[in-house]
């Protein structure tokens, strides 16, 4: 029974790694709907302080004489603890609405160094010296530097720090040829490791030459691509970063960021193809076609007019009708209107008008922001609408209120085949008897084309900030001072 005492370190560490893979695991599961999705951040939160625990029992696990610097090295790690978790702490409570893909391009490339930092104290510490541990170190190292900076550059993209994609003629050559030397020199690395006599650059140098060219690579690859496809880029390289742990989890046999990993890993490739699924595009048509460059694309002929309304005017015909359906887009998260629009429902709703949300996959500039919008104001969930389920009463429906969204209403993308977001499904607001669109002036969307349901027949412009319209309108329908519905 004694004889178990020793091994009651080694027992803590994997119980405590057991306990981080189940509750990442478990919390990944809450995510996946919005009712539960804030408790599943909680308890994936957890799950990453147990990981961070069971690496001190690690710590304290292995034999002083083999860590002189045990103390120094703890002391470093509640330092950068503090740094990180402050500065992640203050971030998260600051950032705007729409500044969240930039946070999270910014996390995402923090991952991805992590990852390659690991790799980088194992090749320079000559610690993987074995053929296999070395080869999985250089990939990790690999996937992780090109995460990083990739992740460096798609943030820069998102801030308006890059304005323009930089493309030049042979780009894909080029990158290529960045590739191949990056994996010249890993594969130089690991012959010379094997062989010293095949030593003709010191170890020290090919592993910063390695790295370098790692870097490049993300930075190039990324460059070139438009900013409108900056979030599925994001997506790709938050899969990159989870394999990149993984693949540094298993060098360093930590159960945690093996499983850590490859949850991240798969959900970011799942998210990948999802989104490029939404958009109708393939991954590859993303990472390598310039989507976004519409200076070629010529508009078709637009018929019609733009037709401004009112908006109490606007405010007051959805109050006398029987059913709204409300398709939110980016610019209500920029109006911060999401409050004024859940008043304005419940007003509707008083009158006994039947309303509902429909949500695109891809409105707003990261997967899902309309949903968090919808649920920060408070709208219940059983009143917002996937595309799929939404799409076919939209004929019947008397108004589509369509505020501050625009390309995921863009009847171009169902017939016109010139058109950058050919293909990409849409909500058919055009389709409604009546549409009012909530938006500022004549900015265009993301994809910066033209879109001709605001020249519809059907369709009357309400030009404002969206929170300001809806003010207005609230203000209209309940100036009416009709009694509620029961
Ligand atoms: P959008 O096409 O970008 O259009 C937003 C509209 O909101 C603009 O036309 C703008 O017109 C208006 N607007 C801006 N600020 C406003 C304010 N304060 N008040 C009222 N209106 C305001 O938005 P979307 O329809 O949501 O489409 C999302 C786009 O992002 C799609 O092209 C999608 O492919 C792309 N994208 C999204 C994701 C994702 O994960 N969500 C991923 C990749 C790409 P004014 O300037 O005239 O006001």
């Amino acid at each position: 029974m004694l004889s178990i005492i020793p091994m009651l370190p080694q027992l803590g560490i994997g119980a405590a790694d057991l306990a981080a893979a189940f509750l990442f695991l478990y919390g990944l599961h809450r995510m996946s709907s919005p009712v539960t999705a804030p408790s599943g951040i909680f308890v994936a939160g957890i799950g990453m302080a147990v990981a961070v625990l069971a690496s001190f029992l690690y710590a304290f696990g292995v034999s002083q004489a083999a860590q002189p610097d045990l103390m120094i090295n703890i002391g470093l790690v509640i330092v950068a603890l503090a740094i990180g978790g402050g500065t992640a702490w203050w971030g998260g409570r600051t950032v705007a609405m729409t500044a969240m893909p930039q946070m999270v391009a910014i996390y995402n490339g923090m991952g991805g160094g992590a990852a390659g930092a690991i790799a980088a104290v194992e090749l320079f510490g000559g610690k993987a010296d074995g053929m296999t541990a070395l080869i999985v170190t250089l990939v990790g190292a690999l996937i992780g530097a090109v995460s990083l900076s990739g992740s460096l550059i798609a943030w820069a993209k998102l801030d308006g720090v890059i304005k323009k994609p930089l493309r030049f003629k042979g780009q894909q050559v080029f990158n290529g040829i960045i590739l191949l030397a990056t994996l010249a020199v890993g594969g130089y690395l690991v012959a010379a490791t094997q062989d010293k006599s095949l030593l003709v650059l010191a170890m020290p140098a090919s592993i910063y030459l390695f790295f370098a060219c790692a870097l490049a690579l993300g930075i190039f690859m990324t460059l070139p691509i438009g900013g409108a496809d900056m979030p599925v880029v994001i997506s790709i390289f938050n899969a990159f970063t989870g394999l990149a742990v993984g693949l540094e989890g298993f060098v360093l046999q930590n159960p945690a960021l093996m499983i850590a990993g490859m949850v991240v890993g798969a959900a970011g490739m799942l998210l990948t193809l999802l989104m490029a699924k939404a958009m109708n595009r393939s991954v590859s048509n993303v990472v390598f076609t310039n989507f976004g460059e519409v200076s070629k694309y010529k508009q078709g002929n637009i018929k019609g007019s733009l037709k401004p309304m009112q908006a109490g005017d606007a405010g007051i015909a959805m109050r006398y009708a029987s059913s709204v359906i409300i398709v939110p887009g980016y610019g209500l998260a920029v109006a911060q209107g999401q409050g004024k629009l859940y008043e304005f429902v419940k007003l509707l709703q008083a009158g006994g008008v039947s309303v509902k949300f429909a949500v695109h996959p891809v409105a707003g500039r990261m997967p899902g922001q309309m949903d968090v919008l919808l649920a920060e104001a408070g709208v219940p969930y059983d009143m917002i609408f996937q595309l799929e389920d939404i799409n076919d009463q939209f004929s019947s429906t008397d108004f589509a209120l369509v505020i501050g969204a625009n390309d995921v209403v863009n009847p171009a993308a169902r017939s016109d085949k010139t058109s950058p977001i050919f293909g990409m499904p849409i909500l058919n607001a055009d389709k409604a008897k009546k549409v009012f669109v909530v938006k500022r002036g004549e900015g265009k969307g993301y994809a910066g084309i033209v879109n001709a349901l605001f020249y519809g027949e059907n369709c009357d412009m309400v030009y404002g900030d969206a929170q300001a319209v809806l003010i207005k309108m609230i203000e209209a329908v309940r100036g009416l001072g009709l009694p509620a519905v029961a």
